[in-house]
């Protein structure tokens, strides 16, 4: 071998060795910031379980006082304990509706928290769209109170059975449909459904309310946001509502978004699997219906 072939070899050989030290080092600082990232999840998850454990005792020890409140007031608003004046009753009234916002945003509290915890359970059961639509109907026929804002569902073409969990995704339609409600004074809120191929189907409900401007699109789905404007104001919530929905899409095996624009109004949307796969489950037998 040349000494020039020798020499060259050798400084490859520096080399190498060189660059075998860096990536051992860089190897063992990979390794320390993974140990670090694994304490802070671990840290994470501990503090989100405290979160979560402190708000389900928190909203539970609520719920009895609050009880005692509201049938109080019922009873005096029933003069069960003699008659009361103009005044009285208004504010008694004032109590009752109070105490009634509490009371739902306590519910709230309390379904994130459980669902934070792990602790929802998913009862998928097959049933019928239209049914869903109607139940739907149903609940909010007695809270259409503003002649000007009309609630259509757009009902669907042909029969479709859907095998998942009907309350919960109810609960999150529900909380779409009175959102919708709250922030639009005059137009429609429309409730539709459109399958996506054999897979899955997406519920829209849209509104020509007030909007949302796409700065506040991003975080709109997560805990207590809600979004300055003179209705908001007005209106009061807890900004639970939609991180709730989101997190019920999820076990669902969905996702939720929206499409909307400040003074156009909007598109809440949630999208689920036709049948809800769960791991070491199979999908049931649909029972053909009674007729
Ligand atoms: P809440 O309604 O109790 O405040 P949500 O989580 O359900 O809480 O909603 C969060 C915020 O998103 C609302 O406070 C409101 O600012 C905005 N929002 C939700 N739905 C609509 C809608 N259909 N039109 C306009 N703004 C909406």
């Amino acid at each position: 071998m040349s000494g020039d072939l020798e020499q060259r070899l050798a400084a490859q050989a520096l080399e190498i060795d060189a660059l075998r030290t860096e990536l051992e080092e860089t190897n063992q600082g990979v390794l320390a910031l993974y140990a670090e990232l694994d304490t802070q999840a671990q840290q994470l998850r501990q503090a989100t379980e405290l979160k979560s454990r402190f708000l389900a005792y928190m909203s539970h020890e609520f719920r009895t006082p609050l009880a005692s409140i509201r049938s109080l007031a019922r009873l005096l608003l029933d003069r069960v304990d003699g008659p009361l004046t103009v005044e009285q009753e208004k504010q008694i009234q004032f109590i009752q509706s109070t105490s009634a916002e509490f009371a739902e945003m306590i519910n709230d509290l309390l379904d994130l928290a459980k669902v934070e915890a792990g602790r929802v359970e998913i009862s998928p059961e097959w049933f019928e769209l239209v049914d869903l639509f109607s139940a739907l109907r149903g609940m909010f026929k007695p809270v259409l109170t503003n002649p000007d804002v009309l609630l259509v569902f757009d009902e669907p073409q042909q029969t479709l059975p859907l095998y998942t969990d009907d309350k919960k995704l109810s609960q999150i339609l529900r909380n779409y449909i009175s959102n919708a409600l709250k922030f639009t004074l005059k137009g429609e809120v429309r409730v539709s459904a459109v399958q996506n191929g054999d897979e899955s189907i997406t519920f829209s409900v849209s509104d020509t309310g007030i909007g949302i401007d796409r700065a506040h699109h991003p975080a709109i789905f997560q805990d207590f946001v809600q979004v300055d404007s003179p209705v908001q104001r007005r209106l009061r919530g807890t900004g639970l509502g939609l991180s709730l929905s989101r997190h019920l899409a999820e076990l669902l095996g969905g996702s939720v978004a929206l499409d909307s624009e400040l003074g156009r109004g909007s598109v809440f949307s949630v999208t689920v699997p036709l049948q809800l796969q769960r791991s070491g489950q199979v999908v049931p037998e649909r029972r053909k219906p009674r007729t």
